[in-house]
């Protein structure tokens, strides 16, 4: 791979595109990092009161590695702290500095096409409907032993979208330039399939 290949994935909370970019990431020999966790870790500092911007101004590696990050109200908290612009703004070089990292990056969030990599070699919107993402969701956590009921893992799905794709700052939205993959009747495998596919067209 050359250097400075930059993939980026954006789309609504449980698409697929943590599955997929971690597979691809594998598949290709590239970095990946998963943006949303840069918006968990300064949600999750909010949750123990520290100030949003305070937060992510002064992320460590040790925030990322933290094992409560993937729960559900670390999630609503960081797309809380992910609409104030200071927030976003004190994250962009890292982000930045990572697509463009030797040897190739894939990078998945809401706004790495738009915003953060809009000169991405490949972009990819994935999605599903709101129904199929928080089933999900549901069985993950089930899996996991968190019981939580469907209609609120839906809710909760919902309302993040809501938030995501209505703020002022770098809404969820795909790039003009984006290929879009619904993965609403597909199964993991076809849906990595298909971003590969995507993948090799753009790279000949
Ligand atoms: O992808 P994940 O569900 O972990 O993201 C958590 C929240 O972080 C999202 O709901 C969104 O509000 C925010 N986020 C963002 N921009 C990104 C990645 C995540 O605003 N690039």
């Amino acid at each position: 791979m050359t250097t400075s290949f930059t993939i980026a994935i954006d789309g609504p909370a449980a698409a697929g595109k943590g599955t997929i970019s971690k597979a691809i990431a594998a598949e290709l020999g590239l970095a990946h990092l998963d943006t949303g966790l840069l918006y968990r870790a300064v949600g999750a500092r909010t949750l123990e009161g520290v100030a949003p911007i305070e937060a992510a101004l002064s992320l460590s590696a040790a925030d990322l590695e933290r094992p409560d990050l993937r729960g559900p109200e670390v999630a609503q908290a960081a797309s809380k702290v992910a609409v104030i612009a200071e927030v976003r703004a004190a994250l962009v070089d890292f982000q930045r500095a990572f697509a463009r990292r030797a040897g190739g990056a894939v990078l998945d969030g809401r706004d790495i096409g738009t915003v953060i990599c809009p000169e991405a070699e490949v972009k990819l919107f994935i999605t599903a409907s709101a129904e199929v993402r928080a089933r999900r969701r549901f069985l993950e956590q089930e899996a996991k032993g968190q019981a939580i009921a469907l209609e609120e893992v839906l809710a909760d799905v919902k309302a993040r979208d809501e938030r995501d794709m209505n703020r002022a700052e770098a809404p969820l939205r795909a790039a003009e330039d984006a290929v879009l993959i619904d993965t609403s009747e597909l199964e993991i495998d076809e849906a990595v399939a298909s971003a590969l596919r995507v993948i090799d067209a753009r790279r000949r």
